[in-house]
């Protein structure tokens, strides 16, 4: 089996080499994933310049770009094959809820299910990577089961793992994604010019965060496993537009 590594903190992440060590376990490792953090980078693709890879003296390969950029890059020409799974993490930091339109992670691994490929996003909730071997047992577990288990069709899961995990040890929990509050205000500083710049606030705390959510398995010590699509048609509201347009 061939696989593809990436993540959004950059390829000297801790947890991008945790995740390469556990996915040699189970086939032939490539990793290409950006130079620096690019977390919160979503999507997006680089289209305004070209691209640079260059392979650090542990052999991953790094990249002068976004998450969907490697994945990307890997995919449509770079390996000169197709990889048989993608994996994206581990993350510093959880990716729940609305934190998935937001993620890096999450996209890395977006990016190799839309070109077809099976593709698996792992973060662990905790910053700070000091549960990083459970996250690393985990994610041992999680790849074991695809490779016993194959899905007939690609899947696209997004899998967060709790920092405190349960006395008894983590279950691995079928979710749905939770809903967060909206996100804190921007914070307002000054430059040393004295003027205004401005950071992004931090993400709201979690609001929709009941039994069946990711939310809801991680804070109780369990691993949120939740399958994702990128079908973004709003089904629910095909009839209320629909009657919209008959009087329109
Ligand atoms: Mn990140």
């Amino acid at each position: 089996m061939k696989i593809l590594i990436s993540n959004d903190d950059g390829y000297l992440s801790p947890g991008i080499a945790a995740l390469a060590r556990v996915a040699a376990e189970f086939g032939e490792v490539v990793v290409v994933a950006p130079d620096r953090d690019r977390s919160g980078a979503s999507n997006s693709l680089t289209l305004d310049r070209p691209l640079t890879v260059r392979t650090a003296p542990g052999g991953f390969r790094y990249v002068n770009g976004t998450p969907t950029d490697c994945v990307h890059l890997a995919i449509t020409g770079l390996l000169g094959f197709r990889p048989d799974l993608v994996l994206s993490g581990i993350n510093d930091g959880a990716n729940m809820g609305d934190d998935t339109i937001y993620s890096g992670t999450v996209a890395a691994a977006m990016e190799g299910y839309q070109l077809g490929v099976p593709a698996i996003a792992f973060s662990l909730a905790r910053r700070g990577f000091e549960q990083l071997e459970l996250a690393a047992g985990v994610a041992r577990r999680v790849v074991q089961a695809f490779v016993a288990q194959p899905f007939p069709e690609p899947v696209l899961l997004n899998v967060n793992i709790p920092g405190r995990p349960a006395a008894e040890g983590p279950v691995l929990q079928l979710t749905r994604l939770g809903k967060r509050h909206f996100a804190e205000p921007i914070i307002r500083a000054t430059n040393p010019r004295d003027e205004p710049i401005w950071w992004i606030g931090p993400a709201g705390a979690a609001k929709d965060a009941g039994p069946g959510t990711d939310f809801h398995a991680v804070d109780t010590g369990h691993v949120s496993i939740t399958p994702l699509n990128i079908d973004l048609t709003g089904y629910r509201q095909m009839d209320r537009v629909g009657a919209w347009l008959a009087q329109a």
